[in-house]
């Protein structure tokens, strides 16, 4: 049986909501009976799911915001609160991924886009969405990180430095609210079958037969599973747990 959540007269935000695991979590909130904004950089996408989700009898707006931009971020939380009045969970979650390459190859620019949108996109995310939820004296954020936030991994050091970094983040932040009302964990997904972890397979970064002979559970992970973990995060079934990073990731780091 699946465990269910009631998230209705809350309100939800999730970056990187048009494709992959963000998608998955927008409709799970939505389900729930969260109103939902779905936020992303691609403004197609972004309507596709809005309207799927509205079509489905959810509710939810999309903003286009780019998570590198603070002023973006400042406008997409505050067009949430216009719009709903508040802002009860987040889920940061918007990433990107980069050429592979040895450190001693990368560019500095490869370095900084990727920063800037898995690192300081999550730091400047959680700026606004704390600010909200300091005022009301409650909330939760999710912020995305990766197995990559708790294994190194040839050849892509960058994005695992950002996703340590998400860590160090969740964790200060956690630290910084916890008598507020807010909490701040993080999801540490195992590789997921997403739009990401296609491109990476069709680009030759990753090989089936590698992942699968190093996966316990042999196979990858779904959307879905990293939707449940992260609405568990926010939910009142988790009212204790703050400044975790929690690995969803099919045993992946138990070895
Ligand atoms: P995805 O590529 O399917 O979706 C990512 C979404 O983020 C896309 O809709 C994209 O348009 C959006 N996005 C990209 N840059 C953005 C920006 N600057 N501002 C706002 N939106 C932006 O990827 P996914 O696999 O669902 O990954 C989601 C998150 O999960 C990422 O942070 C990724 O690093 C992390 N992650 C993925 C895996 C995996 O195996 N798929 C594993 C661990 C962690």
């Amino acid at each position: 049986m699946k465990v269910t959540y009631d998230f209705k007269g809350q309100v939800a935000l999730v970056t990187g909501a048009a494709s992959g695991m963000g998608l998955d979590t927008a409709r799970a909130f939505a389900k729930a009976g969260a109103a939902v904004t779905l936020a992303d950089v691609s403004e197609a996408a972004l309507k596709k799911a809005v309207d799927e989700i509205t079509a489905a009898g959810g509710k939810a707006i999309g903003v286009v915001c780019d998570v590198s931009d603070e002023a973006q971020i400042a406008a997409m939380v505050k067009r949430t609160v216009d719009e709903f009045g508040r802002l009860d969970a987040a889920f940061n979650n918007a990433g990107i991924q980069i050429p592979a390459s040895e450190i001693a190859d990368q560019s500095i620019e490869d370095y900084d886009r990727i920063s800037a949108i898995n690192q300081r996109g999550v730091w400047a995310c959680m700026k606004h969405e704390l600010a909200q939820m300091r005022q009301q004296g409650s909330g939760a954020i999710v912020n995305c990180s990766s197995i990559g936030g708790l294994t190194g991994r040839a050849l892509i050091a960058a994005y695992h430095g950002t996703k340590h970094g998400v860590i160090g983040l969740t964790r200060s932040a956690a630290l910084e609210y916890a008598t507020r009302g807010v909490r701040v964990n993080a999801v540490c997904p195992g590789t997921i079958d997403t739009p990401m972890v296609s491109s990476m397979l069709d680009k030759g970064m990753l090989a089936m037969d590698d992942l699968l002979r190093d996966l316990p559970m042999k196979r990858l992970g779904r959307g879905e599973e990293i939707a449940d973990a992260v609405l568990w995060l926010c939910s009142s079934g988790s009212t204790f747990v703050t400044g975790q990073a929690l690995a969803v990731d099919g045993g992946f780091t138990v070895y």
